[in-house]
């Protein structure tokens, strides 16, 4: 059973008081809080293990190497890779989709080719792929998407053309919470050969991911977003797609042999790993995912959905509100506005009850425009939430609507 207050036991930062009252973080979607598993996974490796990884023969660098490579079959079993050598550590999806951009770029992008994303993606798989298409002089297409924030995928389909190279879509939109039907949309460009990459930094930390199940040729994740430490991430891709591509940072560890004339490259994964990883945020990463594999993904899914279907209901109590992204398939984020009451004042008036909100545009610029709004409120859930942190938001939501 989900025993929720044994669950908030872990996290010490929810016990916290804010302006005097208990703290209601319901900014999830923009990081999560650590559990004690985590945090002492990384205090017990600097005090007794750390070393630097893969270079020493000594005790410390082989135990810390097999923490760090221990960790990555951690997350290859999370994901359900083939192999660990599938799975590259990076700083966060942000950096996992620049390197894709770069490299695949380099291998297969050319004048004139196309690059398919959607309307709802965030600047990090928007950006990466333009700055590509500047150098490249290629081109962005964009999935466009229906009022109710969901894609449309006629017209998904209808971008198709032999110039077609790549498409980058997100699994959950970290502003509406919709939840792509990413099976079927990869499905469409196998059929045409083109392979498709995943954002999964906001599904990964709510129901369980298979990429081999989804078949994805690619797959991008931040730890911080899973109850992990900041600075590491995740980028997946198929061996057979991997070793197609070019290093993308060369310096050590990417490499086999050099020589002034010659550099040869390293095997995977570290063809992509230059320099030193951050190998105490890997180690703590494969903790967080063993926090949450004990958990249990389906028993997370199943409380947070109930969390956002109850926080949805609740919210529609209050006069002019108005909710983003579609009924069903919902997952963990609630972004909303209620009429006459600007984003930010909502936000920071949350705040001075405790209540930890996002506002603005999240980060998705193109997606604001397409709703044709500057920003949201945002109240993402996570394993810790409860329905009676719920009740705080929708009271505080309407205390701010009586001010006004
Ligand atoms: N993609 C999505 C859908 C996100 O929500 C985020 C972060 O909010 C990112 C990518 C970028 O993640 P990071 O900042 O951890 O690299």
């Amino acid at each position: 059973m989900y025993d929720i207050k044994m669950v908030r036991e872990d996290f010490p930062i929810l016990s916290r008081k804010i302006y005097n009252r208990p703290l209601v973080y319901l900014d999830n979607g923009a990081t999560t809080q650590k559990p004690r598993c985590v945090v002492e996974a990384m205090v017990d490796e600097y005090y007794n293990v750390n070393a630097n990884v893969h270079r020493g023969v000594h005790f410390l660098s082989q135990q810390a190497t097999d923490l760090h490579e221990q960790s990555r079959e951690t997350v290859r079993a999370f994901i359900n890779a083939q192999s660990a050598a599938e799975i590259l550590f990076t700083r966060g999806t942000t950096e996992s989709i620049n390197l894709l951009a770069f490299c695949f770029g380099e291998a297969f992008v050319r004048t004139g080719d196309e690059i398919v994303v959607s309307t709802m993606e965030h600047h990090s798989n928007i950006v990466p792929w333009q700055m590509l298409c500047e150098r490249k002089g290629a081109r962005l297409r964009v999935i466009p998407m229906a009022d109710d924030g969901t894609l449309l995928l006629e017209d998904y389909r209808a971008l198709f053309n032999e110039r077609t190279k790549i498409v980058c879509c997100t699994q959950v939109s970290n502003v509406l919470g919709t939840v792509n039907p990413v099976k079927e949309i990869i499905g469409e460009a196998h059929r045409r050969g083109v392979p498709v990459l995943i954002d999964g930094a906001q599904s990964t930390p709510h129901f369980p991911v298979d990429v081999q199940e989804l078949d994805c040729d690619f797959f991008a994740f931040s730890g911080h977003k899973i109850y992990g430490p900041t600075g590491v991430g995740v980028l997946y891709g198929k061996e057979e797609w991997l070793e197609k591509l070019p290093p993308y940072q060369g310096g050590g560890e990417m490499i086999k042999n050099v020589s002034f004339e010659r550099t040869t490259y390293n095997e995977l994964p570290y063809k992509f790993e230059a320099g030193t990883p951050d190998y105490v945020a890997t180690h703590a990463l494969a903790r967080a995912l063993d926090y949450v594999s004990a958990l249990g993904m389906e028993q997370i899914y199943g409380h947070e959905q109930e969390l956002t279907r109850y926080a949805m209901e609740r919210l529609r109590e209050v006069e002019g509100m108005r909710i983003f992204g579609p009924e069903e398939p919902h997952d963990a984020v609630v972004s909303f506005l209620v009429e006459g009451i600007h984003h930010l004042d909502m936000g920071t008036l949350l705040d001075r009850l405790g209540i930890a909100v996002r506002t603005g545009h999240h980060c998705a610029e193109p997606l604001m425009r397409r709703l044709g709004i500057e920003g949201t409120v945002r109240a993402s859930f996570g394993l810790y939430n409860t329905k009676e942190e719920v009740d705080a938001l929708v009271e505080g939501v309407k205390r701010v609507v009586k001010m006004f």
